[in-house]
């Protein structure tokens, strides 16, 4: 037997005993490991030898005995961290179960930041001593000027590094030096962890309109009830949602609880960021991917001791330590970014729901185009709806008409109907501002031979490779391969022979130049932006009014208050429903719905114009008439006729490898072993528009079942029946949103 270490040295060590350990590998057990002495419950962050390393774990359970006593090794270490809560715990065995992955695959998620187990660094400061002032006036000692600014600076008596004080007065450590020695300065070591500013509930509100206060005082007294609840917070565009749930916060923190606030793309968050902090006095702590390891560490860190009240982050935040969560919002809950696609695949807006139940606290879902699920889940009485139906302060919502392409005559490559060129035209000569919104990045969406026709495409998947002209290139984008467009056809080795088919954004921002000369035009897409800062700016550039018209991709949609903004068109209405996957018009309509959105929210009306070769379509009508909840009605009576989500549950097994006949084999072998069950039908397998990613072939099988099937169970079981070869991997969709 291997010595169990002892932890102390008093004489009657306690005895030892087992705890089963979750690593953050993909393993679906506890492994059992043994310790002495100290309080190892569940939740303790540990660290355990595993192979030939150690790994940070949570201590799980008691064990499973699997091992003989004789076998056990004891854990390294338990460090000095509140343990993981119970919640989330719980929300990782959920999340695990729901989606069919490993459980240490999830846990992972939560112990996303290595570094924040490392001990607490400690970092040299400097502080003014109480000497100073009479020193300064007895000592001889030389008052240089840049040892005047020091101590001017350390006047406040803050402690700062001696980094922080040269940025601020441009002295070097020598300098420091030098006060040191005449005691006019004194070294403390204290702990590296920044500080987050706290929010402050009790600054004055906004003057909340009747409708805006009778919604705030519901879901204040949902914070206040403390117990698990979800609230669709239901508002147009500009009802003043965000006024609205702040109120809900303010209560949260008021009672001493954290609050965590999901959004789907932290990037475009810098207005919602100063909202916040023009009401909470501090801005809240933001997790995203653009985070520096010590910035991630710092927060990880402050949020398990519970001393950031308020994180604001995309999906991955839902994972953070967070010891007493009393609120949980999702903005922009209809959101398709809150689904995860790789690694585990979950959709964050339903484990938010999960993480809210665990914690006992209230959950708030805002959009102004719910998603069909949650509408669902209001009719079956679940969920609580609270209405804005107006927009803040008499703004009107705008007027949106179609624009009927097959009567329109438009010059041969170019994309801006008259009809929408006359408003652009009118709003800018006005003073007023447009926006052109195009989903599609790039130049062109297809590069051609002229020649022979050859397309270029991707070597590494699927799919026609986009120009890129602002960077010269062509670029896939699903693996990111880019090259140079060649100067020969590679088929017909014509010189200089391929052209661009379609628009992207940035061939219609060479179409807006020359159609409104003079005018300031911008492009908004996720590859010309580069991190949070460069797209703060550019929001800013907008809201300055040092921009008049717009041109973007979705990323222009989202939640951005442009009160010049006064005109929006939309260059191709048809293009997301073409796909013709499950929620393709639920999909438009949300999507075209919050772009509309962006025109007249304040005293000036918008106008929004639809370009559609199919305006009868019903997504169109829907977007004209402003008759949205007969569109919900009419696409929720046809998901009930074919039994699809949320009236039937969908998975899609997805097999993929390098090499195509193993891959064959596993998708055979899935649709061989395939449960036999009336209530289960399996589609598939089938070669995907995507047959080819990242150099890896891949099938799919779709699995349909009704709502009372429990379909990660079965999909676990049928999972563990089926053997694959080892280049094979397979990954479990469950409630995909993604076909290809
Ligand atoms: P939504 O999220 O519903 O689209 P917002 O919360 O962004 O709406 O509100 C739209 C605009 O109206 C914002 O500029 C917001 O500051 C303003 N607003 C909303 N409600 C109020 C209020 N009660 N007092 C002052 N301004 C408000
Ligand atoms: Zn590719």
């Amino acid at each position: 037997m291997e010595p169990l270490r002892a932890s102390d040295s008093r004489e009657s060590a306690p005895a030892p005993y087992r705890v089963g350990v979750m690593l953050p590998l993909p393993l679906d057990q506890a492994y059992d490991y043994a310790v002495t002495g100290g309080n190892c419950a569940p939740g303790a962050y540990v660290v355990v030898p595993f192979g030939k390393r150690d790994v940070v774990g949570v201590v799980w359970d008691s064990g499973d005995g699997a091992l003989p006593d004789s076998r056990l090794k004891p854990i390294e270490s338990r460090l000095d961290l509140p343990p993981m809560t119970e919640s989330l715990r719980r929300l990782v065995a959920w999340t695990a179960a729901y989606t069919v992955s490993p459980v240490g695959s999830v846990l992972r998620m939560a112990l996303s930041v290595p570094s924040a187990f490392d001990p607490p660094r400690t970092v040299v400061t400097y502080v003014a001593t109480a000497a100073t002032a009479a020193a300064a006036r007895t000592e001889p000692v030389r008052r240089t000027p840049a040892r005047e600014a020091v101590l001017a600076l350390l006047a406040d008596g803050r402690a700062r590094t001696a980094a922080e004080i040269a940025r601020a007065t441009g002295s070097g450590a020598g300098v420091i030096k030098g006060l040191a020695a005449h005691g006019l300065v004194e070294t403390v070591i204290a702990t590296g962890e920044p500080e987050f500013p706290s929010p402050d509930w009790q600054r004055p509100r906004a003057l909340l309109s009747a409708p805006q206060r009778e919604a705030a005082d519901r879901l204040v007294e949902r914070v206040d009830r403390r117990a698990f609840s979800v609230t669709l917070l239901d508002g147009v565009t500009g009802s003043g949602k965000t006024e609205v749930y702040f109120e809900a916060i303010a209560a949260a923190l008021a009672a001493g609880c954290q609050v965590l606030v999901l959004v789907p793309e932290i990037a475009l968050t810098a207005q919602w960021l100063d909202r916040f902090a023009m009401r909470f006095g501090a801005r809240p702590v933001g997790w995203h991917s653009d985070l520096s390891t010590t910035q991630r560490r710092a927060i990880w860190r402050s949020v398990a001791t519970g001393h950031a009240p308020v994180v604001v982050g995309a999906r991955s935040a839902l994972f953070l330590p967070f010891p007493d969560l009393g609120l949980v919002v999702v903005d922009e809950e209809h959101d398709h970014s809150f689904k995860q696609e790789d690694g585990v695949i979950y959709n964050a807006r339903d484990a938010a729901i999960m993480r809210a139940r665990f914690e006992g606290c209230p959950a708030v879902l805002v959009s102004a185009t719910p998603a069909l699920e949650t509408v669902e889940n209001v009719y079956r009485g679940r969920y609580d709806r609270l209405a804005l139906p107006e927009r803040h302060a008499g703004a009107t919502l705008p007027a949106i008409a179609v624009v009927d392409m097959r009567k329109e005559t438009l010059a041969r490559q170019s994309w801006i109907s008259p009809p929408l060129r006359d408003a652009v035209a009118a709003a800018l000569g006005a003073g007023e501002q447009a926006m052109l919104f195009l989903n599609r990045r790039g130049y062109a969406p297809l590069t051609l031979c002229r020649g022979c026709g050859h397309r270029l495409q991707c070597p590494n998947c699927t799919a026609w490779l986009v120009e890129h002209r602002l960077q010269r290139r062509l670029q896939c984008h699903h693996c990111g391969y880019h090259a140079p467009i060649p100067d020969h056809c590679p088929r017909c080795d014509a010189p200089d022979s391929f052209v661009p088919c379609g628009p992207g954004v940035e061939r219609l921002n060479e179409e807006a130049l020359a159609t409104f000369p003079g005018a300031r035009i911008a492009v908004m897409a996720s590859d010309t932006l580069h991190g949070p800062a460069a797209a703060a700016a550019l929001v800013g550039a907008v809201q300055a009014r040092e921009i008049d018209v717009l041109i973007g991709t979705q990323v222009v949609a989202k939640g951005h208050h442009f009160p010049w903004l006064t005109v929006v068109g939309v260059i191709d209405a048809d293009l997301g429903i073409a796909g013709g996957d499950l929620r393709a018009a639920e999909r438009t309509y949300q999507l075209l719905h919050q772009v509309a959105g962006r025109a007249g929210r304040a005293d000036r009306p918008g106008r929004v114009f639809l370009q559609t070769y199919d305006p009868d379509q019903s997504v169109m009508r829907a977007l004209v008439s402003g008759e949205r909840d007969r569109f919900i009605m009419a696409e929720l009576a046809e998901r009930r006729r074919c039994a699809m989500p949320p009236f039937g549950r969908l998975a899609a097994i997805i097999v993929g490898g390098p090499d195509e006949a193993a891959v064959e084999a596993a998708a055979a072998a899935f649709a061989r072993t395939a449960p036999r069950d009336a209530a289960i039908e399996v589609l598939g397998p089938a070669r995907p528009p995507l047959a080819v990613l990242r150099g890896r072939h891949r099938r799919r099988l779709l699995v349909k079942t009704d709502r009372a099937t429990n379909l990660p169970a079965i999909l676990r079981a049928w999972i563990d029946r089926v053997r694959v070869k080892g280049s094979v991997r397979v990954q479990v969709d469950v409630d995909p949103y993604s076909f290809v």
